[in-house]
């Protein structure tokens, strides 16, 4: 696949809502292009449904979607050790990914979380950044950014709340949540 300059790393992080699909947006801008986009969910299970996994399968075969957790919520205080393997799993595809030079775009959803809750290191993560390819992309999501990968990044953007509307008890919807 022909170059596409220096690669970028880019973070959405912060407590609003948005960060997940500001990246599956950037998704569609590459597959627009052309380009092969791997996109692969820290912490989320197989089983749950979302719509950009239906619409990958239906639609958009340059999108590849991976789930790499389970279905039950991970508790940040304290992870079961599957937990951590599966995320450590989940980040060997990734640096198998980058050095492929294969993608335009690798997303890591939700590895913020996934650091903050010592799932994989911030020093593991940094290793990864070194390994980017050239023509490869990189955007990494989730809440809780460490601050030292955030000085690594090109482009971090912070997401900040100022209200959702599950404060009104509107619950997760089709479409909008998942
Ligand atoms: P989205 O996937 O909609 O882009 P996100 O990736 O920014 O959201 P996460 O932090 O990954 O948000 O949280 C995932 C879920 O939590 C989403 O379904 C979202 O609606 C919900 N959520 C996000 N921000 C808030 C918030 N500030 N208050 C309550 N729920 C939220
Ligand atoms: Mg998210």
């Amino acid at each position: 696949m022909e170059g596409n300059g220096k690669s970028l790393v880019m973070v959405y992080t912060g407590n609003g809502k948005g960060k997940t699909t500001a990246a599956l947006g950037l998704a569609l801008r590459q597959i627009g292009w052309g380009r092969r986009v791997l996109f692969l969910q820290f912490m989320k299970g197989k089983g749950s449904v979302y719509g950009e996994r239906i619409a990958a399968e239906k639609y958009l075969p340059l999108l590849e979607i991976e789930q790499w957790g389970r279905e039950e919520f991970v508790d940040l205080s304290s992870p079961e050790p599957v937990d951590r393997e599966l995320a450590q799993k989940a980040l060997k595809k990734a640096a198998e990914a980058l050095e492929s030079g294969r993608y335009g775009l690798v997303v890591l959803d939700e590895i913020c979380v996934a650091m903050a809750c010592g799932l994989v290191s911030a020093d593991q993560v940094k290793d990864l950044l070194s390994r980017v390819a050239g023509g490869t992309d990189l955007a990494l999501t989730g809440r809780y950014c460490p601050e030292d990968i955030m000085d690594l990044a090109d482009m971090v953007s912070e997401v900040r709340e100022v209200k959702h509307h599950y404060g009104k008890g509107i619950p997760a919807r089709e479409g909008i949540e998942f």
